[in-house]
């Protein structure tokens, strides 16, 4: 009898392995081979027993396994009978793209579960300190995607109370630039968080007219490896009162001097 295959997409969170919860564990431990994104830390893939690890991530710019290749082998180790963990930051069903690898597998009418993650949203702002709906001060939040399509006109929901900006690394200014001419306060606090909850996590805290000027030689250093968000709204200023990571958040206001005179300072 041929044994029978299942595919679990599972969020491993937006970096400390610490995050992962316990059914993503267990059913990493079962697994007879694992995929895996980039952006999830090797600590994770501790959990697994097996060796069949393979990485199926691919970074913006370099493509190296495109997305239907990535469906394509997790369909053929289901079908061929595997327990298959398919390991993927945040949570599978935010920008994760867990949504077309569940339809391929539903249209395929291969078994599945999902298991979330905690998404960088809710774990960016909880390691900088940001309550993203704090009473009386926001009552909705949106998670955004700050990827552009070359050429396509987006409009990102402009609305909420707090924006939380995913995928922002290299159009957080223009989003800045974008959501003050449809008439946000240049005063809209805001903070960018990139590699939370990694030992490497940087905060900046500042205003949006900030964002929307961010020095070009600081922009253009940023390390590509580090993701990026972006947290605007009044409750971005309580990452000044909240961090209780050792390091202080940076003032986007003193990005404007190139970014190596500002790290020493801002790193753990
Ligand atoms: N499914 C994931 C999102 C994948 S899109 C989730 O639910 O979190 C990748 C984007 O997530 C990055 O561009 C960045 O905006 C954000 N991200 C992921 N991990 C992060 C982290 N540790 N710190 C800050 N942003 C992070």
């Amino acid at each position: 009898m041929t044994k029978s295959g299942k595919a679990y997409l599972i969020g491993a969170g937006p970096g400390d392995p610490r995050l992962l919860t316990l059914r993503a564990a267990e059913v990493l431990g079962q697994a007879d081979v694992v995929l895996v994104d980039d952006l999830v830390h090797p600590g994770v893939l501790a959990h697994a027993r097996t060796r069949r690890i393979i990485h199926v991530g691919k970074r913006s710019q370099r493509r190296s396994f495109p997305q239907e290749l990535a469906t394509h082998t997790l369909l053929a180790y289901v079908r061929g009978g595997s327990i298959v963990a398919r390991v993927k930051g945040g949570d599978p069903f935010v920008f994760g793209r867990g949504g077309e690898e569940a339809l391929a597998l539903a249209e395929a009418r291969l078994p599945f579960e999902i298991i979330p993650g905690v998404t960088a949203a809710v774990g960016a702002a909880a390691y900088a300190g940001i309550p993203l709906t704090h009473r009386g001060v926001a009552a909705s939040v949106a998670f955004v995607t700050g990827h552009r399509e070359a050429g396509a006109t987006q409009r990102i929901d402009a609305d909420a109370d707090t924006i939380v900006v995913y995928m922002c690394q290299r159009t957080i200014r223009d989003i800045a630039h974008e959501l003050l001419e449809r008439g946000k306060s240049p005063m809209t606090c805001v903070a960018l968080v990139r590699g939370a909850s990694w030992p490497t996590q940087e905060v900046f805290t500042g205003y949006l007219d900030e964002l929307a000027t961010l020095d070009d030689e600081w922009y253009a250093a940023l390390d590509p490896e580090l993701p990026t968000i972006a947290i605007i709204g009044a409750v971005a200023s309580y990452a000044d009162q909240l961090a209780w990571q050792d390091a202080r958040p940076i003032p986007i206001a003193s990005l404007r001097v190139p970014r190596l005179r500002v790290v020493a300072g801002g790193r753990r």
